[in-house]
C-alpha cells in the first residue's frame, strides 16, 4: 500500500480517457465534480483500480446501453451514521458515486456483492473478486463502500473517504503519514 496525497478529480480526469475506452459506444459516461472537493489519502493505483472495476461491472450491467454517472462531492458528517453494518464515524468525508442504468441487483442478493468469489456473472466471465478487492481497497484507505440498486432501473455505489483533514481521527495509526 503506497498511500499518497489525492485529489480525486485529478485521479478521475487522469482515468477518463481509459473510462471511456472502456465502456464502449453504447454506453454515456458523465462525470460532475464537486468544485470545493478536500483531499484524500490513497493508493492511487489501488484506487484506479476500484474505479474501473465499478465502471466496468456498470457497463456489464447495461448490455443494451445507458448512461454511467460518476460524481465526487464533500460530505459533511455531523454525527455518526450506521449504514449496513457499518458504524461511518462523524467527519468530512469526500464521497464518489457511480450510478448505472442498468439491470439492477436483486435485494437479497445486495448484502454479498462484496463477499470474496460472489458474482452474478456466468461461469468464465467474472472472478468474483471485484468486488471483494474494492471493499479491500478501500478499507484500508479509512473508507466505506455501500450498493444501493433497484432492479430494472439501476444501482449505485457509494465510496467514501475521510477527507485528508480529518484522516487522523479515521485511519489506523500505522497508516497515518
Ligand atoms: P464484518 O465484515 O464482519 O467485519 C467485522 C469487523 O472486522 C469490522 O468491524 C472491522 O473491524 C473488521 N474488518 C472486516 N473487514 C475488514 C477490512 O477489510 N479491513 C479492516 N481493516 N478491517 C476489517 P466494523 O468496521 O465495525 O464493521 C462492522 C460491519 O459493518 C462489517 O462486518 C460489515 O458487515 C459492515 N461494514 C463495515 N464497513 C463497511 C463498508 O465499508 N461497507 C459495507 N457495505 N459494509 C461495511
Amino acid at each position: 500500500l503506497r498511500p499518497e496525497t489525492l485529489d480525486l478529480r485529478d485521479t478521475l480526469s487522469d482515468l477518463t480517457h481509459l473510462l471511456n475506452r472502456l465502456v464502449g459506444e453504447k454506453v454515456r459516461l458523465n462525470f460532475t465534480y464537486d468544485p470545493v472537493l478536500p483531499e484524500i489519502r490513497a493508493d492511487k493505483r489501488q484506487l484506479e483500480q476500484v474505479l474501473m472495476n465499478l465502471v466496468v461491472n456498470a457497463r456489464d450491467a447495461m448490455p443494451t446501453g445507458g448512461e454511467i454517472r460518476i460524481t465526487t462531492e464533500v460530505l459533511h458528517l455531523a454525527e455518526a451514521m450506521t449504514c449496513d453494518r457499518a458504524l461511518v464515524p462523524a467527519g468530512e468525508y469526500v464521497s464518489v458515486n457511480v450510478t448505472d442504468t442498468g439491470v439492477g441487483i436483486p435485494p437479497d442478493k445486495l448484502s454479498k456483492v462484496f463477499e470474496p468469489f460472489f458474482t452474478t456473472k456466468r461461469v468464465g466471465e467474472g472472478t468474483g473478486l471485484g468486488l471483494s478487492t474494492a471493499y479491500g481497497i478501500v478499507k484500508q484507505s479509512g473508507g466505506f463502500i455501500f450498493v444501493d440498486s433497484t432492479p430494472g432501473v439501476g444501482t449505485c455505489f457509494t465510496l467514501l473517504f475521510p477527507a485528508l483533514r480529518d484522516i487522523r481521527v479515521a485511519l489506523p495509526e500505522t497508516q497515518q503519514a
